[in-house]
């Protein structure tokens, strides 16, 4: 009863799966849909009409004596009905469904893509929906195509093969049971050289994966220096040769089970029911006289069209339990609901501009983990203020940023823009406010003045402000001397004359981003660490003086950028320790003078440091 259950359970997620994946086509590309429908509808209208009627009507028309010429109508006639299948199925298949499946894929990417930009970052820390995400990202170009092309043909099939044994039922009521056969055959034996495929398959992944390694190694551009540089090619090859010689171990494991299995399986499904319905309409025919001959021929031919109607039949129902695991992740990735909505159902307010922005006994823990990131902490950025979050590596600065962006929520306590909670503005609006750059950056293949504005050029005054932008974070120099300027490709993934900048450049190009929007807080979390301790307080100070009219905050783990700023926060294990301007600071004589002088002992070249200190001095 239990196992009935189960089962009765597990169909009814089959068909709610299915039907997910139809209704989602169907709101991007009826058309599709109709034509996958009405396609395989004439493939199966052919299949029955061939395995029966075709048959019936020639040998009745000799058993009848039907004038000739009425069967050359009829095969004429035939011949424009394959003639109109064929051009259908030709226009499905060259014409329509490439077009289709471009235009299918675009509607699902741009569907897909607009979900995976609006989670929260907390999704892509959780595995086990990340691994659901990626999945459902990955495969979506082939499986929403081969969840509705079976759909199709499990309904059409069923038709035809339900069609094609009804007649031979009604030529013999017990004919009908050698359809068991291809059942068992395909099910049964089927299932079995299934599992085994499977197991060679899983035993297989290690040593795949060896030669997956290597492959990939050896085409990425971030192992091609290593590679030239050492021997290590040689420990690869063996790596590779040993993932190859363990794959073709595995394969002659299994080869004669699989040989013995897949030998019923194909005895069972084609052999059987083939010789067995031949032999027993013989025996109808011959030895009983209860059918006619020509009664035994349509028998013959609907057996064989049943027979492979039965075959697909069954390939589909495992088919539809593949595309449900696939459909599964589909689902749950497009029916999450961000904790942080985007939009949400009721009115937003658009963040004005900033007063204040301040954080009220903020409490956070990640998922996951035992301890509070942040504890009790109570700060606030002010109009026109510049801000240093300064401490070691894990004290919770970054996550303060994250928080204040509204990446995550608190816990505890509230954010208030200009004393209202932000969770009371709209999203993006509360987002555009910042202009934001991470210490993991990343730089797109794109031109330097997309990499800067982050969004398409569209007029002159475009063009000036990237330019100006690129000055201010001190980078215009090297850019003007490209032979393209702002217009140069960055990276060489699409374009051979595009430029690989330095570590240090491309840092710049990145800092410029902020120069170029219109936001009111600029945060910056220690995006510099490539550059030496002067470019990064020239950036700084230029930061500063181009910024006078907006609030910044930096994070820097060199402390003699956070002199620069107006007040200094100093976090320790998710706590503010100390807070006040480095004068301030320093008198205080506490944690934050400590790092100080700690650093500047630790500084390799204390010319360097002094000229950091001179020139805030000046
Ligand atoms: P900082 O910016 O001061 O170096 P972070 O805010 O990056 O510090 O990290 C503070 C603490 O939170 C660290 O112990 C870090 O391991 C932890 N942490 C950071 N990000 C995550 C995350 N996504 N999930 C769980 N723990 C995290």
């Amino acid at each position: 009863m239990e196992k009935i259950k189960l089962t009765m359970q597990h169909i009814k997620v089959i068909i709610a799966n299915n039907l997910f994946v139809f209704r989602l086509a169907w709101s991007m590309h009826p058309q599709r849909v109709l034509a996958d429908f009405a396609v395989q509808a004439g493939r199966q209208l052919a299949n029955v009409f061939f395995s029966v009627y075709f048959m019936k009507y020639i040998i009745e028309s000799i058993s009848i004596e039907r004038e000739f010429q009425q069967v050359v109508y009829f095969i004429i006639m035939t011949l424009v009905l394959i003639f109109a299948l064929i051009l259908l199925d030709n226009w499905y298949e060259y014409r329509f469904r490439p077009l289709s499946d471009l235009k299918l894929y675009e509607k699902l990417y741009l569907i897909l893509f607009r979900k995976a930009a609006s989670v929260e970052l907390k999704c892509f820390e959780d595995h086990e929906f990340y691994n659901k995400y990626t999945k459902a990202i990955q495969e979506a170009d082939q499986r929403v195509s081969a969840v509705l092309e079976n759909l199709s043909r499990v309904i059409f099939v069923s038709l035809a093969t339900i069609s094609i044994f009804a007649v031979m039922y009604a030529i013999d009521p017990w004919v009908v049971w050698f359809a068991l056969f291809p059942i068992v055959g395909n099910f049964y034996f089927g299932k079995k050289l299934n599992r085994i495929q499977f197991q060679q398959n899983n035993e297989r992944v290690p040593y795949q994966r060896k030669m997956d390694y290597v492959n990939r190694v050896i085409y990425l551009s971030h192992f091609a220096k290593e590679i030239r540089l050492s021997r290590i090619f040689s420990v690869l090859r063996n790596t590779y040769i040993e993932g190859y010689d363990g794959a073709i171990s595995v394969v002659h494991k299994y080869r004669v089970k699989a040989g013995v299995v897949s030998f019923f399986k194909i005895f069972t499904t084609f052999t059987l029911i083939f010789q067995g319905v031949l032999l027993y309409g013989a025996y109808l025919a011959i030895v009983k006289q209860s059918i006619s001959i020509s009664s035994f021929i349509v028998l013959g031919s609907a057996m064989v069209g049943g027979a492979w109607s039965l075959i697909r039949l069954s390939d589909s129902f495992v088919e539809i339990n593949k595309n449900g695991i696939y459909i599964e992740n589909l689902k749950t990735f497009l029916s999450y609901v961000s904790e942080i909505q985007e939009h949400s159902d009721s009115v937003k307010l658009i963040a004005p501009p900033i007063q204040q922005l301040s954080f009220r006994h903020i409490y956070f823990t990640y998922d996951g983990a035992e301890e509070a990131t942040i504890r009790d902490i109570t700060i606030e950025v002010n109009k026109n203020e510049k801000i240093a979050l300064v401490g070691h590596n894990g004290a919770g600065k970054s996550t303060l940023i994250k928080l204040m962006m509204r990446l995550y929520d608190p816990t505890e306590g509230e954010i208030l823009w200009n004393g209202q909670n932000i969770k009371e503005f709209d999203l993006l609006s509360y987002r555009s406010m910042f202009g934001t750059i991470f210490q993991d950056f990343k730089i797109f293949s794109m031109t330097i003045a997309e990499n800067v504005l982050m969004r398409d050029l569209v007029s002159e005054a475009d063009r000036q402000l990237v330019i100006s932008a690129l000055q201010k974070s001190r980078v215009y120099d090297k850019v003007a001397s490209l032979p393209k300027g702002i217009d140069t490709m960055l990276t060489k993934e699409f374009d051979d004359q595009g430029v690989v900048l330095s570590g240090g450049e491309f840092q710049k190009i990145a800092i410029a981003r902020i120069f170029a929007q219109q936001a009111e807080i600029l945060v910056l979390d220690e995006p510099t660490s490539a550059l030496d301790p002067i470019a990064e307080y020239e950036i700084f100070e230029s930061m500063m003086e181009a910024c006078t009219d907006k609030a910044v905050v930096i994070i820097s783990h060199r402390m003699s950028s956070a002199m620069l700023a107006d007040r200094i926060y100093f976090m320790e294990d998710g706590e503010i320790r100390e807070s006040g301007s480095h004068i301030e600071l320093m008198q205080l004589q506490g944690k934050y003078a400590e790092l100080f002088l700690k650093q500047a002992e630790k500084y390799v070249d204390q010319e360097e440091l002094a000229g950091v200190v001179n020139l805030h001095e000046a």
